[in-house]
């Protein structure tokens, strides 16, 4: 590599973060464009060529400085680059990498699925640090995740290797997943889901519970409840825990991980989300892959950022 910076770009629906980092991974600089949506999101990469272009003639650097760009896409993007639709970006299918690179007159260009960069992230800095075989789980408003065997992200045919919000962990569910199929794993491991479950366990009964007088509360306020020794919270947080257990049996199941590290909103619980899995991850992994140690996600939003840098220096 002749080069001595690396370009990250971790791209979402409103904002473009991007950051300019050195060939061992140290940040230099890091700020935010707008993300422009309209015309089926046609302006997206031309907007981020241009800061990136403005931020190098700053620095004085060249494109023989720059050893790449890697950018992570809220969408599934498969290993040639190609983009099969972001709907949050307004963009169809088009190969990203091809499109990105002429317009950096040349300069190398990675791009993945931005939960599987994420996931890359956590095991090259943060709680995954040093482990070649890892599953790194996103607990948001969604379940994302990423899958590193070997080293290598697994991205599959199509770009959708990792999509693990999806593994049916329910038969008797009757409101749908937001992909159309009923019983998926964020139905009720997301922050979303969790209070989901929440809501049917206090209309399954009238014990009393702080949360009934909350009006909107949150994933955050069951798992405080949980750990002050609230009953009722107690319950959802275990019921929340067998789910998580279930689901991340599953995926152990296939991916044989070192460790699983959770991340996103509902991973800011802390080590009560490690001890509230354990029964049922043991019940259901495979008896070959439950050696797994589980760890938590350090680098919280930073985690796309460094991905991103990883998938240009490898
Ligand atoms: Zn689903």
């Amino acid at each position: 590599m002749a080069g001595t910076r690396v370009f990250g770009v971790d791209l979402g629906g409103t904002t473009a973060k991007i950051g300019m980092f050195t060939g061992e991974g140290e940040k230099l600089d890091l700020w935010e464009i707008k993300t422009h949506t309209d015309n089926g999101g046609e302006s997206i990469l031309p907007d981020i060529a241009e800061a990136i272009k403005a931020k190098m003639a700053e620095n004085g650097l060249t494109k023989e400085d720059v050893i790449g760009i890697g950018i992570g896409v809220p969408g599934p993007v498969d290993a040639n680059g190609v983009v099969y639709r972001a709907v949050n970006l307004g963009w169809g299918v088009f190969n990203l990498k091809e499109t990105m690179e002429k317009l950096m007159d040349g300069i190398r260009v990675e791009g993945n699925n931005d939960a599987n960069v994420a996931a890359l992230g956590e095991v090259w800095k943060g709680g995954g640090q040093g482990c070649e075989d890892a599953i790194v789980v996103t607990l948001g408003t969604g379940v994302g995740g990423g899958i590193i065997s070997g080293g290598k992200l697994l991205t599959g045919a199509n770009g959708g290797a990792g999509e693990i919000g999806h593994i049916h962990v329910e038969d008797d569910e009757t409101e749908a997943c937001n992909c159309g199929n009923y019983g998926c794993f964020e139905e009720y491991a997301s922050a979303t889901g969790a209070v989901r479950l929440a809501k049917r366990i206090l209309a399954e009964n009238s014990d009393d519970t702080p949360l009934r007088g909350m009006e909107n509360f949150t994933c955050k306020d069951v798992f405080d409840l949980a750990k002050d020794g609230d009953p009722v919270a107690c319950r959802i947080a275990e019921r929340y825990g067998y789910y998580l257990g279930k689901g991340l049996a599953i995926c152990a199941t296939v991916a044989n991980p070192k460790v699983i590290v959770l991340g996103g909103g509902v991973s800011r619980a802390g080590s009560i989300l490690i001890d509230l899995l354990k029964d049922s991850f043991d019940k259901y992994v495979f008896r070959g892959c439950r050696d797994v140690e589980f760890k938590l996600a350090t680098l919280g939003n930073d985690a796309g950022m460094y991905g991103a840098i990883k998938l240009v220096l490898d």
